[in-house]
């Protein structure tokens, strides 16, 4: 079957954008890009922008309703209000919320995710809702047997939503709370990897004095070394690895990450919310790294909202440097398209609108913004967009959200039951309250 969709521009990411541009459908995969006048009109879209679908380089979708949890508290009583709520709900209730957030990323023009799960949820949440997904089973601690019965046991029970579009990868969360023996067996397993490394300064105290907030929540020893080093010295460093927010790494270690190939997951927001400070964008992308952009999830940013990632990566960008060529809207929107693709190793599959690869997209419409009559198409969607403004969004050329046409109140409602789970709070009808929202 072959489907047609046409707006006012065409940003294929890879390529020159296309005035008055289409993109040609043909069994999941794009079979032309190109003027309208060529290859027909089909669906058209006034006053919108036809972009590659944002691949989210690092989230965490079940934490899709734990907004506000926590906030203005110190590490430990952050860290132990999360555990404590954590415990009050179930397995089911981790699928409703993976799911409200893989429906807000697809709403937010996002196709692809790399997310690091907790409890395995996102997997099936991912597969119902046609989401692209690697998820990455999360792992802690210091006994190696006890993380592979871990992740052998998340593996079964999501087994059945495997696919090719929603893969299977593994999480050793962070260089403080997983031991290094630990990080090689799961690295044994061929999968692909997520790690948080060299996010804060607590991470740094710790890492290096074995001290700070950190030391009262793990019980992985520490190597009087940086992160990055210490992984280099464990030859825990590759090719399969993201590494999620590198916010406090020095040159040497930009050189050891690059050497190693190491991919990086850049989340802006998420490290200012925090505040963890400024990633080296600049460095870590001169050096040769690949870089995507990640929302990270609500428990530190507001939202799965792929624009105000790439606004915040600007902002930060051009703060951090005091020059604002320092990174272009052009740049930003490959950061969050094919430089994601790039750091998940599915470049060859995503990330760009070309012949060949599959047909994930967003429509994005600018109608009344004060972006149009359009100057340059990039800098509207990026400074202009928002989940609001997506039209569409295509996984495998079909459509996984329409404005307007999603089934946005069972999706809330069951979310919302499970937030009132987290809260202790008796999860009497929360639908009516959903529904005036909706
Ligand atoms: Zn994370």
């Amino acid at each position: 079957m072959t489907s047609i969709f046409s707006a006012d521009w065409v940003l294929p990411v890879e390529g020159d954008p296309i005035e008055d541009g289409a993109v040609v459908v043909e069994g999941g995969r794009i079979a032309a890009v190109g003027p309208t006048e060529e290859l027909g009109a089909g669906a058209r879209f006034e006053g919108a922008a036809i972009v590659p679908g944002f691949v989210n380089a690092h989230s965490h979708l079940e934490y899709a309703v734990y907004a506000g949890f926590g906030d203005g508290l110190a590490f430990g009583p952050w860290l132990a209000t999360h555990i404590e709520r954590k415990a009050r709900i179930g397995w089911e209730d981790f699928v409703a919320i993976a799911r409200l957030g893989g429906a807000e990323c697809l709403a937010s023009g996002i196709t692809t995710v790399a997310d690091a799960s907790y409890s395995g949820a996102a997997a099936p949440a991912c597969a119902g809702l046609g989401l692209r997904a690697i998820v990455y089973l999360e792992v802690f601690g210091a006994d190696p047997a006890a993380a592979l019965e871990h992740v052998a046991r998340l593996r079964d029970r999501i087994e059945p939503s495997l696919s090719e579009r929603v893969r299977l990868g593994v999480s050793p969360h962070a260089p403080y709370s997983v031991s290094a023996d630990v990080y090689r067996a799961t690295y044994a397993l061929g999968l692909p990897v997520v790690t948080h490394v060299s996010e804060s300064d607590h991470e740094l105290d710790y890492m290096l004095r074995g001290d700070g907030p950190i030391a009262g929540v793990t019980s992985v020893g520490h190597p009087r070394t940086t992160s990055v080093r210490h992984l280099a010295a464990e030859g825990l460093l590759g090719g399969n690895v993201i590494a999620a927010h590198c916010v406090k790494v020095d040159a040497e270690e930009i050189e050891l990450l690059a050497a190693h190939g190491v991919a990086v997951a850049h989340c802006p927001r998420s490290n200012a919310m925090l505040g963890c400070g400024l990633a080296p964008l600049a460095e870590l992308r001169s050096a040769g790294l690949r870089v995507g952009l990640g929302t990270d999830s609500p428990a530190s940013t507001p939202s799965f909202d792929m624009f105000e990632e790439m606004r915040a990566a600007v902002y930060a960008a051009r703060a951090r440097a005091g020059r604002p060529e320092a990174l272009s809207a052009a740049e930003a929107l490959e950061l969050a398209t094919l430089g994601g693709a790039r750091a998940l190793g599915l470049d060859g599959e995503i990330g760009s609108l070309v012949p060949g690869k599959r047909a994930d997209l967003a429509v994005v419409s600018l109608a009344g913004s004060p972006y149009l009559p359009w100057e340059d198409p990039a800098v509207a969607v990026v400074f202009g967009g928002s989940p609001e403004r997506v039209q569409l969004s295509l996984v495998d050329g079909e459509a996984r959200y329409e404005k307007g046409g999603f089934g946005w109140l069972e999706v809330r409602s069951a979310a919302a039951s499970a937030r009132n789970g987290l809260l202790g709070r008796p999860r009497e009808a929360v639908r009516a309250r959903v529904a005036q929202k909706t």
